[in-house]
């Protein structure tokens, strides 16, 4: 029993119609226009292969195929909306394998003991109101209902403005879940790194999602002449800056945990101009790790090295910590039951870490959860050139249909 890769290639062609962009790419903003578009179309496909459609408050979409008894069902999906000039396989291919695995089922007329329902989440891109996933913090109660208001897009419409637009009510505890409610999830979806393209893999079994803890950090230096200030006489923000660039390297790379990655985003640097010694400097640090210990580790001796270097070089360094935010490990049933079904289909597989947050990390805690990665070319992802082969889908959505089928006959 094998997906289509046929039907799959069709719907992954008609998604993309909306929000494609004329340069290349795709601009699929939650509750904007194409995204709107896009989700009309998927209740459509729903109710084509008998799906039962319900939308919550926060617009989450579930397409519901009933079992043989009212038992908790296996719930699979991600999401379609992308960032801005985004590419059309992330979140996308893991609803589309959801449709797919439905199709299937109806074709071998299978009945399973327990419903499944195919599920897209809204707003898991971060990129129109600064915070991700958004549709699957509600439905597992960690969505405050004070961001409805405080949650602003650059035009200043807020989250509840936005939901309304859609025809969505907005209140998160509408949304919410109880534990016990959801057998099993499932997420499929793209690498978005090289692994498994690198070293050759079918397909990746994610044992755990790394969660951040970010800095902004404000470096207090004086601007001087860059002509007239000697060398040991200066307070350079820039050069504070990089020690910590650096450091953060350094730390993350070889003095922290086996999996810790450290990043420095950006940087402004004030005055900015060729002939002044850089006065200020504002840079942003992100830290992300599987393991909180080794993430604590990693962030002590970050904060460490701040607090010597405006010391040693007598200037001011203040910080701000944006978030502090806890990894999740995946289900040890789950992982177990992908790793025998991927033996099975004869795919080569890799048990890994996600380093990035899915929405599949908020539903841990409400039942069972686990993750199917699929090749990225390049890695790429966030991008344009974006891209996953349909060969490679399909194995992923293989792996999907007899984790899921199983599931769903316990
Ligand atoms: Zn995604």
């Amino acid at each position: 029993m094998r997906v289509s890769q046929q039907r799959l290639q069709n719907d992954l062609e008609a998604i993309g119609r909306f929000g494609r962009l004329e340069k290349g790419g795709y601009s699929r903003l939650a509750f904007t226009e194409p995204d709107r578009q896009a989700r009309n179309w998927l209740q459509q496909q729903m109710r084509d292969i008998g799906l039962d459609v319900s939308i919550d408050a926060l617009g989450n979409i579930r397409g519901r195929r009933e079992g043989k008894q009212d038992l908790p069902p296996v719930l699979i999906g991600s999401h379609l909306d992308t960032v801005p000039e985004g590419g059309n396989y992330d979140g996308i291919i893991g609803v589309l394998a959801g449709l797919e695995v439905i199709r299937v089922l109806n074709e071998q007329t299978i009945k399973t003991e327990r419903p499944i329902e195919v599920v897209n989440f809204s707003a898991e891109e971060s990129s129109r109101f600064s915070v991700a996933t958004l549709g699957s913090k509600a439905m597992a109660g960690k969505l405050a209902p004070e961001s409805l208001q405080s949650l602003v897009d650059k035009e200043g419409c807020t989250l509840q403005q936005a939901l309304h637009q859609c025809g969505y009510s907005g209140e998160p505890a509408a949304a919410r879940i109880a534990p016990g409610q959801l057998h099993a999830f499932l997420e499929l979806h793209i690498e978005q790194g090289p692994v498994l393209e690198a070293g050759n893999v079918d397909v990746g079994i994610v044992t755990a999602i790394a969660a951040a803890t970010r800095f902004r950090v404000t470096i207090e230096g004086r601007a001087d002449h860059s002509g007239n200030t000697p060398m040991g006489m200066r307070k350079d923000a820039l050069a504070a800056a990089s020690e910590i660039v650096l450091g953060v390297e350094q730390i993350c790379g070889k003095e922290a945990g086996e999996r810790t990655v450290g990043t420095v985003g950006y940087q402004h640097i004030s005055p900015g101009a060729m002939n002044v010694v850089p006065g200020r400097v504002e840079l942003g640090i992100d830290i992300r790790d599987v393991k909180m210990a080794d993430k604590d580790v990693a962030v002590a001796k970050v904060i460490a090295l701040m607090k010597g270097v405006a010391q040693r070089r007598d200037l001011k360094i203040d910080y701000q910590q944006l978030c502090n935010d806890q990894p999740v490990e995946l289900s040890p049933k789950i992982i177990d039951c992908l790793q025998k079904n991927a033996d099975q289909l004869h795919l080569s597989s890799l048990q890994m870490p996600s380093g990035a947050g899915h929405d599949a990390m908020n539903l841990v805690g409400l039942t069972d959860v686990g993750m199917i990665f699929v090749p990225s070319v390049d890695g790429v992802s966030h991008n344009v050139a974006e891209f996953s082969r349909m060969e490679d889908i399909c194995r992923g959505s293989d792996l999907l249909l007899h984790t899921v089928l199983q599931l769903a006959q316990e």
